[in-house]
């Protein structure tokens, strides 16, 4: 597997970083995007360096395609790509939608919406087995948001969220006879720094109680689901949507 290339948008930090810790440990090269924090996604490349196996930081912007394009071309010369995990995502303050902005909405669907799918359409041009590529999986990362709908929290975050599944099945449908499988998980609340970055860094914990296993799930436990759907072990999935948020999407 040492020539198979696994792509994570947003691989610094939270869910990203455990898959490409995970991923390396799998035995794929790893591409460790980021958006900013070039320190963390350092540190990722270094954890992976350091226990045997190959990675490369990318800084690129999956709000912006020229920088998509670029990722996807830098990591070409890194290796062949045989797994996109389309992680990278973000929230916004809390809110309800009537006091919501454009400017709002439209950074929502231009990196959670619009970034996953030109990160898909990049994948399937190099994996499609009509396209001369040997066919691989994208593993989309979702939310339990998605079925919940977030309200006075962020209903347009759960809505980008929604737009994710219908394009794991869509696309799924529309890739399987070109030797590629899409497949999602959607978390539930998961300890990463992305409460933080939407104001409110304590609530993983402040949720708990509410919590139907009375705790968040850590980024590891999110990153082992990827890694599954990824591999092929999960070679009869496609178009799955697997839940890892500790029951809270079946929770009244
Ligand atoms: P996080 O801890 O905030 O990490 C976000 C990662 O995405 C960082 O590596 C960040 O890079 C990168 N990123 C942010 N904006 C980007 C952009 N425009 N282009 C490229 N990379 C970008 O987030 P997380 O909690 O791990 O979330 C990862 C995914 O899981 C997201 O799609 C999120 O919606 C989803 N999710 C999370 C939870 C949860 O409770 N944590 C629940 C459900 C779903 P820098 O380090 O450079 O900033």
């Amino acid at each position: 597997m040492d020539d198979r290339v696994m792509l994570v948008t947003g691989g610094s930090r939270g869910i990203g970083a455990a898959t490409a810790l995970m991923g390396a440990r799998a035995g794929y090269r790893v591409v460790v995007n980021y958006a900013a924090n070039e320190a963390a996604a350092a540190r990722v490349v270094s954890a992976i360096e350091a226990g045997g196996g190959a990675a490369i930081a990318l800084r690129g912007d999956v709000g912006s395609e020229a920088e998509i394009l670029a990722l996807f071309e830098a990591s070409d010369r890194f290796g062949r790509l045989s797994v996109l995990v389309n992680n990278a995502g973000v929230v916004d303050r809390p809110g309800k939608l009537v006091d919501f902005s454009t400017e709002r909405l439209e950074r929502m669907w231009r990196i959670n919406v619009t970034g996953s799918f030109l990160c898909a359409r990049e994948a399937v041009k190099r994996l499609s087995t009509a396209r001369g590529g040997r066919g691989g999986t994208i593993v989309n990362v979702s939310s339990v948001a998605a079925k919940l709908g977030a309200p006075a929290q962020y209903v347009d975050y759960a809505a980008s969220k929604g737009a994710i599944d219908t394009l794991t099945v869509g696309l799924a449908k529309e890739v399987m006879d070109e030797g590629i499988r899409v497949c999602a998980v959607r978390p539930g609340v998961i300890d990463t720094d992305i409460h933080a970055s939407g104001g409110q860094p304590t609530r993983a914990f402040d949720m708990a109680p509410s919590l139907p296993m009375k705790r968040p799930g850590t980024a590891e436990e999110v990153a082992a689901a990827i890694l599954w759907l990824a591999s092929d072990a999960a070679s009869y999935s496609a178009g799955a949507i697997l839940d890892v948020s500790g029951g809270r999407s079946i929770w009244p």
